[in-house]
């Protein structure tokens, strides 16, 4: 049914009930007086026809439930009146949980798409909550007859309980009341008014019988988290309040925000202060980019209607300047400065000795809370012939000083990418080989061609759908041997390389430091498995960052130090669940690709309600000036609405300009506020606001602008 004809049904549902309500004076026959007025006669009618009696009040009581009528406790009272305690508790328990669940059931169908539409992501945690423990809850408003009947079947309605549940939990919940009404019922004539029939003693006693279960499930699960503990001796003192593992970007981040909430904090770091991010991650990465791109428009000078001599690449010189930033950023994440902002640095090796001691350099340590940010490390396949090759991965490539002639890298994801075009633009012959059918797997594919058909024109030789079975090394070369998907046919296809870079991924440093003896497990991706509030199964062991997953980015890694941090510097009194919303991300190359929210791809895939606005940056002033007018703003919007579900940016400054759409997304704020922003000209940013105008011309009010138009037109006389 159409969200119009819903509508038109609701409108008319509730305007037949007030109609049919007052017409017929429903109200008067539902209000105690009348039943006190007219016991008597009721009585005798009953008892003179009990089977039609009962089916009448029967039907009665379930139309009333269902369309929420008010007077469900006079016709419970009525019950008792006519029918007698055990009959009249047996009626009026089955029709009101009938009824109710008729009530439930229209609110589900009529609203619950609307509401999930409207507040999706932000009631996402509750409606999580109802899913796990929503039987607990329902039980609990059942039982004290304070919460609003027909309030409970509308919001039920709108969870994602089950229909069974909902009828024999409210069934179970309510028999309580029901059963001091009907008694109340009765004894008729010596009641005054409804008010009286439940003291407030008797609402008290349901109130705890009510939270009993709740109580009992937390009880539990107290007793659960704290029987983990069990074979371990708990310190009396502790030396910290929090030992953080692991320095790179989420370690630096959890500490310093433990010390500046003025927690005794150790950071232990057996490497680099900084991690892969500063080491051989982030940093090296861009500076290794910018040389590159600054020698692929040098030679393309004469785009600019410039005019240069040969460029040549002088490739130690370039490995020597990624070394010179990586030495001017160190100061940023060195022990000085972390001693300095009040953290305890330790560099060494920490083995987690039992979920209160680390021990490290021979001495063990006692902490309230441990917090694990190791990180990841490059993904080493176990290829037939790999050692019989050299080869490098994103740890060791930044030793390299010497240009290899023929770089083969292994992966197309966003690292792969990355350092493919680099080393390309810095005169290496490089054949970049995927095992999936596109470049960028987890982007749509127009982004994908996009990127494969600039790197071809690079001159990197692209080889998707090649699977690398074996290495090898024969009359002085190395040699890999892919399985080549061409179609249904599939063939074999060998190719030849100097120097191989594994780009295939990076797997969760997780082992050799105690995890084991603990008993923490990995989940299925290899990261340590946590809950959403980053608690392992110790709940004093927080993990973040790349051993945590997700998300193997620096920016998530600090996002989720804040929420171990504070978990475990305010445990047991205050937890907060890693928000994973809006979590953006970038792939550095030329163009870069930029994204937030779904892509097209997976919208489709969950079948969303959707619109896609695309615009083409070929159009843009300033990047047309720039000669970079290559690309595309695409937003993900929801059907009918402003709201953006998503958007990718590809193009020479899509890392910047998806900030925006990160706002937007984070802050509820929607393409017709974009548009209403004023974006300076001329900058790439403007594609935002193009893209949002699209939106709008699309969305236009066709019928006002027609009338508009004539109105016009009669001015004009
Ligand atoms: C080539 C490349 C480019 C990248 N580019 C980007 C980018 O542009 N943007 C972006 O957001 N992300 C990028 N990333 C990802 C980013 O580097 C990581 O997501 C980030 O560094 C993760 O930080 P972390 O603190 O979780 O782990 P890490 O930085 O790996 O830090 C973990 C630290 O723990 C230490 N450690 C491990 N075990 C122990 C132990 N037992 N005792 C003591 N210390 C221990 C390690 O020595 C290490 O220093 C890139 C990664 C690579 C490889």
């Amino acid at each position: 049914m159409s969200k119009y004809a819903k509508i038109v049904l609701i409108l008319g549902l509730a305007t037949a009930s007030i109609w049919t309500f007052s017409a017929f004076g429903v109200g008067e026959y539902l209000s105690f007086s009348y039943l006190k007025a007219n016991a008597s006669d009721l009585q005798a009618q009953a008892s003179s026809n009990p089977l039609a009696s009962f089916a009448i009040y029967f039907s009665l009581y379930v139309v009333v439930a269902a369309f929420s009528i008010p007077g469900a406790a006079v016709l419970t009272l009525a019950g008792g009146a006519l029918f007698g305690f055990v009959r009249g508790l047996l009626l009026v328990s089955f029709a009101s949980s009938i009824g109710a669940t008729f009530a439930f059931l229209f609110s589900r169908y009529f609203l619950r798409d609307w509401v999930e539409k409207k507040f999706g992501s932000k009631i996402r945690d509750i409606q999580e909550g109802i899913k796990r423990d929503g039987a607990f809850y329902l039980f609990s408003l059942r039982l004290v007859p304070l919460f609003p009947f027909f309030l409970v079947n509308l919001l039920m309605g709108l969870t994602p309980i089950r229909v069974w549940t909902y009828y024999w939990i409210s069934q179970l919940g309510m028999l309580a009341g029901t059963a001091a009404y009907v008694n109340a019922g009765t004894q008729l004539s010596k009641i005054d008014s409804l008010g009286g029939i439940v003291s407030p003693r008797l609402l008290g006693a349901f109130a705890v019988l009510g939270l009993l279960p709740l109580i009992s499930k937390w009880i539990l699960e107290a007793i659960k988290k704290a029987k983990v503990y069990s074979s371990y001796k708990i310190p009396k003192q502790f030396d910290y309040n929090l030992i953080v593992i692991g320095a790179g970007a989420a370690g630096l981040v959890t500490s310093y925000i433990a010390a500046t909430l003025r927690a005794r904090v150790a950071l232990i770091e057996k490497n680099k202060m900084g991690g892969d991010c500063l080491n051989t991650g982030c940093i090296p990465s861009k500076a290794l980019i910018k040389s590159a791109k600054v020698a692929h428009l040098s030679r393309n000078l004469s785009d600019y209607g410039l005019e240069a001599s040969e460029t040549k690449v002088n490739f130690a010189k370039v490995m020597e300047r990624i070394s010179g930033v990586i030495k001017k950023i160190e100061p940023h994440d060195s022990v000085d400065r972390y001693t300095g902002l009040g953290v305890e640095c330790i560099e060494g090796s920490a083995m987690l000795e039992s979920p209160f001691e680390v021990q490290v350099n021979g001495k063990t340590l006692t902490t309230k809370n441990v917090v694990i940010a190791t990180g990841a490390r490059p993904l080493v396949p176990k290829i037939p012939g790999l050692e019989s090759v050299p080869y490098f991965t994103s740890d060791t490539i930044w030793s390299l000083r010497e240009r290899p002639e023929r770089l083969l890298v292994l992966g197309g994801g966003p690292i792969g990418c990355e350092l493919a075009q680099s080393f390309a633009r810095l005169g290496c012959k490089v054949t970049q080989v995927e095992m999936g059918p596109q470049l960028m797997s987890r982007e749509d594919p127009d982004v994908a061609n996009l990127i494969e058909a600039t790197f071809k024109r690079e001159g990197v030789d692209v080889r998707c759908s090649h699977k690398a079975l074996e290495f090898s090394h024969r009359e002085n070369s190395n040699f890999v041997k892919c399985e080549f998907k061409n179609g249904a046919a599939k063939e074999t296809v060998e190719i030849e390389f100097d120097v191989v870079l594994l780009a295939i991924g990076r797997v969760a440093n997780t082992k050799g430091f105690g995890l084991e003896k603990l008993g923490i497990e990995n989940s299925s991706d290899g990261t340590i498995s946590h809950d959403p509030f980053l608690r392992t199964k110790y709940p004093n062991i927080y993990v973040c960052g790349d051993v945590a997953g997700p998300y193997q980015f620096t920016h998530a890694a600090a996002h989720q130090a804040w929420y171990a941090s504070v978990n475990a510097i305010f445990s047991p009194f205050v937890k907060f669940k890693a928000d994973y919303r809006v979590i953006p991300w970038c792939t550095f190359s030329d163009p870069e690709v930029a994204r937030v929210g779904i892509n097209e791809t997976e919208a489709k895939e969950k079948k969303l309600d959707f619109d896609v606005i695309k615009y083409g940056i070929d159009d843009l002033d300033r990047a047309i000036a720039d000669s970079e007018d290559e690309g595309f703003v695409k937003v993900i919007v929801q059907k009918g609405s402003d709201k953006v579900l998503g958007a990718t940016i590809i193009g020479s400054h899509a890392g910047d300009m998806i900030t925006e759409f990160v706002s937007a997304m984070k802050h509820g704020i929607g393409l017709k506020k974009i548009l209403g922003t004023i974006h300076i000209y001329p900058t790439h940013s403007e594609a935002n606001k193009y893209a949002a105008g699209l939106w709008k011309k699309k969305n236009k009010p066709e019928a006002l602008l027609r009338w508009v138009e004539k109105f016009q037109s009669w001015r004009r006389g």
